[in-house]
Parts: C-alpha cells; sequence; structure tokens
C-alpha cells in the first residue's frame, strides 16, 4: 500500500508533474501507485486539460469528446480502474456528407470494407491488402512513405476513396497527406479495429473519477499552480518554480507544450547546442475551432448519427480545411444518453484553424469573427436539423486564442506538436538527467488514448530513473 502523501505538504517530492492533462493524470496516477511521492501542478482551475468541459445555465459542454479508439477501455482498466473503464461505450451512428460521398457507418474494418466495396467499387483484395498493410505498420517501419503515397498503392488516382479514408483523421489530428504514413496508419487502425466510443457520464464525470482515484493513490493535487520554471542544479533537474516559490523534486515531467517546456520552462541555456538545433525542427500541429450549442429545454432532437463530417468542398483540400472559410466541420451531437438521467441536448461543432488567423485582430475584428463562424456553423446545421436557430437557447464559440488560453500550448496547438516531436520529447531525460516531457506529440502519442499511453511510457521512465538514483545513494 503506498503511503497517503496527500496528508502532508512536503519540501521535496520524488517527481513533479507539470499539468493535469490525460498524459499527466495518468503519468502520475502510475507513479503514485508504484510507491514514488508525487505533486501535480495544473495552473488552471480544473484537471483534464483539452479533456475538458464548462457549464453555462443547464447546459455542460464538452471540448474533446468526440470520439477515441477500443484501446482507451483496455488503458483506462489498467491503469485506472475498472469503473472509469466501464464508462466507455461505442458511438454507432459516424455520418459523412460532402460533394464525393454520403453515408452512415460504424467506422470499423467490416463496414469500411462493405461501403469500399460496395459504393467505391474497389476490388476486394485492394481493401485487404489496404487495411492488413495499415494494420502492420510500426515504429520501426520506412517513415519516408507519406500518406499520399500510401493510399497511391492500393488506390491510384481515386481521390474520393483517399478522402474517404483521411478527412475524419485529419479532422481529428490535422495530419495531412504528407505526413508519414506510418503516424496515418496506427491512429486510423486503433480506430478501424472495433469503431469509434467515447465516455457515457460526460467528461466532467470522467476527470471527476480520476481525481479521486489520484487522491486515493496520494497524488497531492494543486489546481490554479502556474509552474513558471523548471530548475537545474549541476545540470539535473531540482525541482520548480509556482507561484513564485520553490519545491524541490528529483524528477520532474512536464505534460505541458514540448517547445514551451524546452524555451521557456528550462531556457536554451541549459541544452546542447545539437539538441537545440534538432528542436528547432520541430512544429507545432494546428489548432481549433468550436461552435458550442445547447439545445432548450423540452425541445428534442431527432436522430441524426453521433458524430456527423461535412463539408462543402469539392475535393479533400487540408489547406481549405483549416483556413478561416472552411465548409468542413464535424457536428458532435449529445443526446441525453450521454449523460444518463438528463434531457439535456447539445451540439458542438468542431473545425480545424490556424492560430494566425485568429492571433492579430483586434478586438471588434475578433468578435466579428466569431460571430460569422457561429452563423455559418448555423447556416451548415439546418440541413440536417430544420429550424436549428428557434431549438437553441446557449450559442458560443472557441477559437485558437481561447485553447492558447487555457491549456498555455503556443499556438492553440491541438495536438502538441507533428511527429517529430516525438524524438525531442523523449531525448530531454538524456541532456538534463531527471527531466521528462510527456503528452502531445504528434499523432500517436495523442488523442486521448495516445496521450494517456504516452502518460504510461513516461511514468515506467521516471521509475527506473528514481530506482536507479536510491540504488546510487
Ligand atoms: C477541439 C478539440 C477536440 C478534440 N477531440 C478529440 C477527440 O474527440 N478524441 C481524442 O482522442 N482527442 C481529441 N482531442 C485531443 C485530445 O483532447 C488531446 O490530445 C489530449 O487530451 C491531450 O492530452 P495531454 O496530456 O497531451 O495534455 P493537455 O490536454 O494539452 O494538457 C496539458 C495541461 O498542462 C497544463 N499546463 C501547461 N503548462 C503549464 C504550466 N506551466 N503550469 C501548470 N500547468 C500547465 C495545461 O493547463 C493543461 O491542463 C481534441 C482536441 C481539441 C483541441
Amino acid at each position: 500500500m503506498s503511503r497517503d502523501w496527500s496528508k502532508d505538504t512536503r519540501a521535496q517530492y520524488d517527481v513533479i508533474i507539470i499539468g493535469g492533462g490525460l498524459a499527466g493524470l495518468t503519468c502520475a496516477n502510475m507513479l503514485a501507485r508504484g510507491g514514488h511521492s508525487v505533486l501535480l501542478l495544473e495552473q488552471h482551475s480544473e484537471l483534464g486539460g483539452l479533456a475538458t468541459w464548462f457549464k453555462r445555465k443547464r447546459h455542460i459542454f464538452d471540448i474533446a469528446l468526440h470520439g477515441f479508439p477500443v484501446g482507451m477501455i483496455k488503458t483506462c482498466r489498467k491503469y485506472w480502474t475498472p469503473e472509469i473503464a466501464n464508462m466507455i461505450v461505442q458511438l454507432k451512428g459516424i455520418r459523412f456528407d460532402n460533394p464525393q460521398f454520403s453515408f452512415t457507418t460504424t467506422f470499423d474494418r467490416e463496414d469500411f470494407t462493405r461501403i469500399l466495396q460496395e459504393q467505391f467499387k474497389i476490388p476486394r483484395e485492394n481493401v485487404e491488402g489496404f487495411f492488413d498493410t495499415a494494420r502492420n505498420m510500426n515504429f520501426y517501419d520506412d517513415q519516408s512513405i507519406t500518406t499520399r503515397e500510401f493510399f497511391e498503392k492500393f488506390f491510384p488516382g481515386r481521390d474520393d476513396v483517399h478522402r474517404m479514408l483521411m478527412e475524419s483523421i485529419t479532422y481529428a489530428n490535422g495530419s495531412t497527406l504528407e505526413d508519414p504514413a506510418i503516424t496515418y496508419g496506427i491512429v486510423f487502425s486503433n480506430f478501424m479495429s472495433k469503431g469509434v466510443y467515447t465516455v457515457q457520464g460526460g467528461t466532467d464525470q470522467f476527470i471527476g473519477k480520476m481525481r479521486e482515484e489520484l487522491l486515493r493513490n496520494g497524488v497531492d493535487i494543486r489546481t490554479k499552480s502556474l509552474v513558471e520554471k523548471i530548475i537545474t542544479e549541476d545540470k539535473r533537474v531540482a525541482g520548480v518554480i509556482e507561484n513564485g516559490s520553490t519545491i524541490k523534486s528529483k524528477a520532474v515531467v512536464s505534460n505541458g507544450n514540448l517547445l514551451s517546456t524546452i524555451h521557456k520552462l528550462v531556457g536554451d541555456e541549459n541544452f546542447s547546442q545539437g539538441f537545440l538545433d534538432e528542436a528547432k525542427k520541430v512544429r507545432l500541429n494546428n489548432s481549433s475551432c468550436q461552435v458550442y450549442m445547447g439545445i432548450k429545454k423540452g425541445q428534442k432532437i431527432d436522430y441524426i448519427g453521433d458524430l456527423l463530417f461535412t463539408s462543402q468542398a469539392e475535393k479533400f483540400d487540408p489547406q481549405e480545411l483549416r483556413s478561416k472559410n472552411t465548409t468542413s466541420r464535424t457536428f458532435s451531437v449529445y443526446y441525453p444518453q450521454t449523460r444518463p438521467g438528463s434531457d439535456m441536448y447539445s451540439i458542438v461543432a468542431s473545425s480545424n484553424a490556424d492560430y494566425k488567423d485568429w492571433a492579430n485582430l483586434s478586438e471588434q475584428e475578433y468578435r466579428a469573427s466569431k460571430e460569422e463562424l457561429i452563423q455559418r456553423t448555423l447556416n451548415a446545421l439546418e440541413k440536417y436539423i430544420p429550424k436549428i436557430r428557434d431549438k437553441i437557447d446557449h450559442l458560443e464559440a472557441a477559437t485558437p486564442k481561447t485553447f492558447q488560453r487555457y491549456t498555455l500550448h503556443l499556438g492553440g496547438a491541438s495536438f502538441g506538436t507533428k511527429f517529430e516531436g516525438l524524438k525531442i520529447s523523449m531525448g530531454l531525460p538524456k541532456e538534463i538527467p531527471g527531466l521528462f516531457h510527456t503528452g502531445s506529440v504528434g499523432i500517436i502519442m495523442s488523442g486521448w488514448l495516445g496521450a494517456a499511453n504516452y502518460g504510461v511510457i513516461v511514468a515506467n521512465d521516471v521509475d527506473k530513473f528514481l530506482s536507479a538514483g536510491a540504488r546510487n545513494v
């Protein structure tokens, strides 16, 4: 049984975790279970990071609860609790509607195989070859093959098929046809194994249960705790400065943005030039816009699917997807069964976005742009829910600036950094013993499942580091 560290406010911890996103939370839980003293510092008033929610009137809006692969059940059972794992349920109605195709699917291999053969007239052997190759991709594969080349191999010249296979993944994590095919293959195959899953009970209950478990395992949790600096002494990690005070620790795990961890929290002067040169090549991921719609009490919404991917773009175009005037967005519809026992309906529309399109607007332009985003979203939704404006009693929008403000991710990056960030994230402890990073790098280590799993991987590394230190005493 681990010691109840939460009862004392210590001058020194084994490990300090900066940030309570899914990676930070999972890492903290694993380390506390392993008997280490853990302090979790989160600058926001709630835990969860991007896996968050907010309340307005009678509505609760989920920000990043649109769908994740079935693997999240196993991750939660193993690294959290059976109770948390049991909250996860399948979303059965995934709908696509754009000028090239329209269909509803369970978003798994069997159903995609059927649609590719029946609707897109692709020979079965190409479909099987594609799925088998995607499923067998791993980190050690040739990373020079792009997703575009991978698609061309099995579906040459079929931009409709490329769109069908790619667009939802691009919505989800910003990856493009030019990214390494392995980043696509792993994420896509994870979804295709059994479809798309969500949390019944909502993000608030999910994160609430994680918080309870962390406290049970003795994690000392402080919210509204901004870490300003990671301190090093003799080229090793020595602790952090939080809200002006120093707290000592043997190891620090940053769950904040990788680039701000390096350049701001630690400082370039503490790294080798070679490492900084590599870090310079790391690109941030794009950001998002969202429109939150609360449905009036007593109003019912007919079932239009759980996730609805819509676009008026003639062809798949990642530039169009991120542009300020995009017609491409995902509607997540939350029916009352999302929070059993409630009569709440809400809808969240998400689109990809670039920070630069929003960052330098005047206050007036920013407000006008947000209003335009809301109105364009409502116009698009009218097609599926006629007279939608009459059914809504709360409307609000978020932009890349909103995401930056609440998570401190540079540029409001929705998925941290691009794939090349992983090597840098994993290389931190070699530069500064005791310094670790977890969460949102690339595509595989992002999203609810990727972030939580990366938290576990880093917890194992921290555990090894701390155990080695103990042996040296
Ligand atoms: C609009 C949107 C929709 C999404 N939808 C989905 C989805 O449907 N399915 C899915 O799987 N994924 C989705 N994601 C992505 C997913 O939510 C994230 O990849 C995942 O939650 C990131 O977890 P993380 O651990 O990397 O940390 P983050 O969630 O990024 O959290 C980092 C935390 O660190 C804190 N922090 C940072 N700096 C400091 C500091 N200096 N001091 C103290 N605290 C600090 C932040 O406040 C934050 O709480 C979505 C993301 C967005 C933006």
